[in-house]
């Protein structure tokens, strides 16, 4: 494959839909994955940009189809990564996100070898809960369900190549871009890109 795969997760709340979006906005070769998911729409949220919006009935039948290369069920709602949302894309050399909790981040590292994982903390717990509301987006019920699914979701952290603080969003955003294009720079990915080059320039 030609392009990156990444994975970022963190705890609801903590940005990294926000993050992903804005590094997105600066790179046209930079891509999210669609996922499918059985959670109702928020409110502005368009079916097959923010998520493939689906049933439950659906769902099981795309996981019997096998068409998913990961999927769980988060918050009581099932999620998953279709094979179609990112095969083209990293075939094309586009470099692509996955926003997916640390079970779906577990599975793909079992697929994918030279997957790069990233995991977003929030600067504290009480800015966590803040995010959450600031937002506007859930009911208080759904935010007290996120909250209390913090802790456990922030104790994978350990399982991912870099962890972020997204204390100040512009730093965490030049962090995010930084670790980004670094991996494109990295040796195996430059020999193919510059494969014509680096064979004229080593031969005799
Ligand atoms: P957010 O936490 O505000 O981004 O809330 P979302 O409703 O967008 O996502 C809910 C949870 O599902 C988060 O933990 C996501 O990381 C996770 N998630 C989203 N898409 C996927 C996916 O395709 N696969 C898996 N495994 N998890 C996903
Ligand atoms: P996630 O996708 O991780 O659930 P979002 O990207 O939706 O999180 O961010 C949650 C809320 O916090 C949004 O309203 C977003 O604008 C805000 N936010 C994100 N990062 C920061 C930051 N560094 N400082 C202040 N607010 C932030
Ligand atoms: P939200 O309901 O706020 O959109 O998403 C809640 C959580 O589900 C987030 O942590 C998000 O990363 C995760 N999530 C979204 N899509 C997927 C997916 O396809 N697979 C997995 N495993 N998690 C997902």
């Amino acid at each position: 494959m030609k392009g990156n795969l990444f994975v970022v997760s963190s705890p609801s709340g903590a940005g990294k839909s926000s993050l992903i979006s804005a590094l997105l906005a600066k790179h046209t070769d930079m891509k999210v994955s669609v996922s499918h998911t059985t959670r109702a729409p928020r409110p502005g949220e368009i079916d097959g940009q923010h998520y493939h919006f689906t049933d439950v009935d659906s769902f099981k039948e795309r996981i019997q189809k096998n068409e998913f290369y990961e999927w769980a069920e988060v918050f009581g709602n099932y999620y998953g990564t279709s094979k179609s949302a990112i095969n083209d894309q990293l075939e094309q050399g586009i470099d692509v996100f996955l926003d997916i909790d640390w079970q779906g981040a577990q599975q793909m590292r079992k697929l994918v070898p030279n997957l790069i994982t990233l995991f977003i903390l929030p600067p504290s717990r009480q800015e966590l809960e803040s995010r959450l509301n600031k937002r506007g987006q859930d009911s208080q019920e759904v935010i007290a369900g996120r909250m209390a699914q913090a802790q456990s979701e922030m104790s994978h952290y350990k399982e991912y190549d870099f962890v972020m603080i997204n204390d100040d969003f512009e730093q965490t955003l030049s962090h995010f871009e930084q670790i980004v294009l670094a991996h494109r720079l990295k040796t195996a990915n430059q020999q193919s890109k510059f494969a014509d080059l680096i064979n004229e320039l080593l031969a005799n």
